[in-house]
């Protein structure tokens, strides 16, 4: 979308005889105590990979020495490009800064606190040089998670996926994109509150899978609280199906089906000559028809909210700076990349 930072400037080599360019896009908040890690061991890992590489990191309005710490990096590699989010606009919008920014013929989006393993790139570029355009790192192993994120996870992708249509289960933000879908994701999707895992479903193209077993955090702490959680879960279902609008349509005639029932009752028993009693009854039901109402008020209220937010048009997010993509050398051989 928006203020999207300039392109690195060095001119690139013919394409027929260079190794593929990788971008490896890192979404960060208060990441600062593990970030050098993490680069160091990525950057490892892809020297053996036989590609030329940026490693952009996004800094999501980190209250800590963050972007401090990318500049520091920036300027000691070449490789190393940040982008500062002028507040914390949230993972989908760094996401999404930083497939904007990306430069190459494929893209790597991966977590900055080392939860999803780096040793994982060249098999997801395995796949890619094999055909495939998207290629989704799925959690085999969350032992680490608690029961409850895992129920919560397993049901929540359940329903995305059921209503939704997108198969997202198990699914994480760690996946490599080939340009031409990341190409698609920022010019072709003009929405602004985003689901990522589902898009990169949605997009189509040749799809596929690796395994991962999800690694405990290295440093610093999981950033997620259960208000954010729902959030990304309401977007999620708000922007992938209108089913739950559906269900409550259903759920209308469901109610007025038993209170035909209910009134063909008090009628029989009228004429019966017997006492139409149950006040007991009439108040369950008013309470439970209330409750049914409300929440029926607030699955509409989401989607017009989704809307409204929709129209204002506002920018997904701001850049208040950047690091690393200014010209290194002049000259036109080095272009900032390994
Ligand atoms: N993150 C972000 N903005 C946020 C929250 C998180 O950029 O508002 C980044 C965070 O720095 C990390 C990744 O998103 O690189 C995943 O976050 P976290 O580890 O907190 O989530 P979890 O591992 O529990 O999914
Ligand atoms: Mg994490």
């Amino acid at each position: 979308m928006t203020t999207a930072p300039t392109e690195p400037s060095l001119p690139a080599p013919p394409a027929e005889n260079r190794p593929p360019r990788l971008s490896v896009v890192l979404p960060a908040h208060n990441e600062a105590a593990g970030l050098a890690r993490a680069l160091a061991e990525i950057g490892s890992v892809l020297a053996t990979c036989g590609v030329t590489y940026e490693l952009l990191v996004v800094d999501d309005g980190s209250r800590d020495r963050t972007f401090d710490e990318i500049q520091a990096l920036a300027a000691a590699d070449r490789c190393v490009r940040g982008i500062r989010l002028s507040r914390n606009f949230g993972k989908e919008a760094a996401l999404l800064a930083g497939l904007e920014a990306a430069r190459g013929d494929a893209v790597v989006t991966i977590d900055a606190d080392l939860q999803h393993p780096p040793h994982l790139i060249p098999e997801l570029l395995d796949r890619w040089r094999a055909g495939a355009r998207v290629v989704h790192a799925v959690k085999r192993d969350r032992s680490h998670d608690t029961r409850m994120a895992r129920w919560r996870s397993a049901a929540f992708h359940g329903l995305l996926t059921r209503l939704g249509g997108v198969d997202v289960r198990n699914s994480s933000d760690f996946k490599l994109l080939d340009r031409a879908v990341v190409d698609a994701l920022v010019t072709a999707f003009p929405e602004r509150s985003r689901f990522y895992r589902g898009l990169a479903d949605w997009v189509g193209f040749e799809q596929a899978s690796v395994p991962f077993d999800v690694a405990p955090r290295e440093a610093g702490h999981g950033k997620w609280s259960l208000g954010a959680l729902l959030g990304l879960a309401t977007t999620a279902l708000v922007s992938f199906t209108s089913a739950p609008l559906r269900i409550v349509t259903s759920l209308g005639f469901l109610t007025l089906a038993f209170g035909a029932l209910v009134a063909a009752d008090t009628v029989w028993s009228r004429f019966q000559g017997t006492a139409v009693s149950g006040f007991a009854t009439l108040e369950i039901t008013l309470l439970f028809l209330g409750s049914l109402i409300m929440i029926s008020l607030g699955i509409v209220g989401e989607y017009i909210a989704k809307i409204y937010d929709e129209t204002k048009h506002r920018p997904a997010y701001l850049v208040a700076s950047t690091c690393g993509f200014e010209e290194k050398d002049p000259g036109g051989t080095d272009r900032g990349e390994r």
